[in-house]
């Protein structure tokens, strides 16, 4: 029988090579967290350069604020660093670095040797590292002001490693791409990229803007395809930048560019969502070119996942990467007039660009059957066959909506004598748009794209509709139109007040603050003054509230339409907040329009099946009927005309 092994405690150096190779695992790591320290030191000016790919050597030099003579013999300990000083401040750090590891890992695998030199300094010092110590003496020398970061020999005492990093080409392409990355993103510093006694093979401008760096590194083509994306979202704390290459454009392989707070990382799901959009656009086996970057609350990032920080991981992250991908969407519909088959919001009235005249003209004469073959009546396909899903009410979802009870209370209409409500009314129908409501009118519906997107046939037109948007104001006019005569949702229990308030102001959304007070405090303001005007809510919308403070039910404005349960608490919150109790016009006004959003918001959770139903048969039939299109939808892309429709499908034949 064999005996078992001994086990003995590792060496201490083995340690901490071991923790060394998990965050550099390839040169382009170790490029990577040195760029990240001159960009934090505040550089403008990176030069890098290259031997063998960077396994031989890796040199950066930067002009930023050096690091103190004082602070050279500690510098490549473990846990180091100039950035960080308690727990609390990972969630507010702002600078790349912060666990004061990267140098000591690279000490670890490799020779370092440091120069550099502070402003206040009268020369550079220059120190080399080994196992995170100071090895030989700190020597005075001549040197610019800034820090020249030498490595050499990486993975030299890791023959495992170095056996798997045979490719100097391959090492060389992932240092080109992490230049890159940083170089598009950090515009202000000049960037400068070469082997060893080769020439740059990047090479950018301080002061220079992305667009211009990402048509110098990656070439006109893609420069001449950018289009901007830019969005703010205050609920979700998010403002996101970047150019993305339009429909007419692609390449064999995507380029991605994300920056998250100014790191550069990877979002598998972000990723998906994106290829996702282009793959309705581009033929199969070409992709397009990305950047973004996402400014995030720094409390919604959780950058402390893995050493290596690629992949990240951040709160309300479904709904921000379905906001991303809407955006990138708008983006490619709204802004691509040089492709035949994409016009931007050519509503009746708008001038059309040149392009799209072969539509219109098929529009005036009938007889050009060309384009209207694609559907012109009711009982024509729809897009699920393309798709392969049929989408009708199936017995699982039935039961489902059966749960949900909806009494129908025999009731007699009510005519209301209401200035105020009268009032909204009419100004509804002053700002009625004739032309989009013979669209609204007319539309034949043809399907749903997501949860806040269809397409709508109207005559040979197709056009993309922000059902989101539709909704939300087919909502409100509803309000005001049923005013008084509302059925009702029930609950089959009764939810208490107290605790959908309490789960609103818990829930970032609320945008609660300590300042704001305790949230038991609050909550319990929010069901006084609810429940102070529950007598109205039910009278004239029949949102009922009991004496015991239950919310009992809700207006049933859409028939056969259930708004999502999950955005109730935020709802009972906001009527308690955005409402204007206290004049009769207004309360009404904005008592509507807050109830409107809540149900035109479709929670991730409702189900597929569920939301396609509601959307064709609850809300775009009853958009059909009631809309009355206010102007402003001429011109807020919630309505977006997809032209030269035969192409089209064939497109979407091909997924
Ligand atoms: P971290 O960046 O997490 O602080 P590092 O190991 O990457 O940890 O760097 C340790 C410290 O060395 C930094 O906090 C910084 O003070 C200093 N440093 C490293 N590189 C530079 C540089 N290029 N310019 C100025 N200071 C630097
Ligand atoms: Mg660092």
């Amino acid at each position: 029988m064999m005996e078992p092994g001994t086990i003995r405690r590792l060496d201490e150096a083995v340690v901490n090579r071991i923790a060394a190779g998990e965050i550099i695992q390839r040169p382009a790591n170790a490029l990577k967290e040195m760029i990240e320290n001159s960009l934090d030191a505040k550089s403008t000016s990176i030069q890098i350069i290259v031997k063998v790919g960077g396994l031989k050597s890796l040199q950066i030099q930067d002009n930023g604020t050096g690091i103190r003579r004082e602070d050279l013999g500690i510098v490549c300990e473990r846990f180091t660093t100039s950035k960080l000083q308690n727990f609390e401040d990972l969630s507010v750090i702002d600078t790349y670095g912060f666990r004061g590891e990267a140098l000591a890992s690279i000490s670890h695998v490799a020779h370092l040797t440091i120069t550099t030199k502070t402003r206040n300094e009268q020369c550079a010092f220059r120190a080399s590292y080994e196992d995170g110590k100071l090895k030989g003496e700190i020597k005075p020398c001549a040197c610019n002001q800034g820090t020249q970061i030498t490595v050499e020999e990486l993975f030299y005492n890791v023959p495992m490693r170095k056996q798997a990093l045979k490719a100097p080409n391959e090492e060389f392409q992932k240092i080109t791409e992490v230049v890159s990355k940083y170089a598009v993103h950090n515009p202000q510093t000049s960037f400068m990229l070469k082997k060893f006694g080769e020439n740059a093979t990047i090479r950018t401008q301080a002061k220079s803007t992305v667009e211009n760096n990402i048509k110098t590194i990656h070439g006109p083509s893609i420069g001449k395809a950018l289009l901007k994306v830019a969005m703010e979202n205050k609920i979700l704390q998010m403002i996101v930048n970047g150019y993305v290459t339009n429909v007419n454009f692609s390449q064999k392989k995507a380029i991605f560019l994300l920056f998250i707070n100014h790191r550069a990382v990877e979002s598998v799901n972000l990723r998906k969502a994106i290829d996702q959009v282009y793959s309705l656009y581009l033929p199969k086996g070409s992709a397009p070119f990305i950047y973004l970057s996402i400014e995030l609350h720094p409390n919604n990032v959780d950058v402390n996942v893995h050493p290596t920080k690629h992949e990240v991981h951040f709160l309300h992250e479904e709904e921000i990467v379905d906001q991303i991908k809407e955006a990138i969407e708008r983006t490619l519909l709204g802004g691509n007039e040089s492709r035949s088959f994409y016009t931007q919001a050519l509503l009746p009235g708008a001038s059309d660009p040149p392009n799209s005249a072969k539509l219109n003209e098929s529009g005036s004469d009938k007889s050009k059957l060309e384009y209207k073959f694609v559907r012109t009546s009711h009982s024509d396909q729809k897009l699920e066959k393309f798709f392969g899903i049929n989408v009708s009410r199936n017995a699982s979802f039935n039961e489902s909506y059966e749960k949900t009870k909806i009494f129908k209370q025999e009731k007699i209409f009510r005519e209301t004598k209401l200035t105020s409500i009268l009032n909204l009314r009419r100004s509804v129908e002053d700002d009625c748009d004739r032309d989009l409501r013979k669209i609204f009118n007319e539309l034949a519906f043809i399907g749903v794209i997501d949860r806040t997107q269809a397409l709508i046939q109207y005559d040979t037109k197709m056009f993309l509709t922000s059902t989101k948007v539709l909704c939300e104001e087919l909502c409100y006019q509803m309000l005001l139109y049923n005013f008084g005569n509302f059925d009702c949702i029930n609950f089959s229990d009764p939810l208490p007040l107290l605790e959908l308030a309490t789960l609103a102001l818990q829930d970032p959304e609320s945008g609660w603050t300590e300042q704001d007070g305790p949230i038991p405090e609050l909550a319990e303001r929010i069901v006084e003054i609810l429940s102070s005007r529950a007598a109205l809510m039910r009278e004239y919308f029949n949102l009922c509230i009991s004496a015991e403070g239950h919310i009992e039910a809700i207006p049933l404005i859409i028939e056969d339409y259930i708004p999502s349960i999950v955005y109730l608490p935020q709802y009972i919150l906001r009527l308690a907040t955005e409402v204007e109790w206290d004049d009769e016009q207004d309360c009404f006004k904005t008592f509507c329009r807050e109830t409107a959003k809540y149900y035109a918001r479709v929670a991730l959770t409702k189900n597929e099946q569920e939301y396609k139903w509601e959307a064709e048969h609850a809300v775009y039939s009853a958009i059909k009927q009631y809309l009355i299109p206010p102007r402003a939808f001429a011109k807020n892309g919630c309505l977006l005309q997809v032209a030269n429709l035969p192409d089209l499908y064939r497109v979407f034949e091909r997924c």
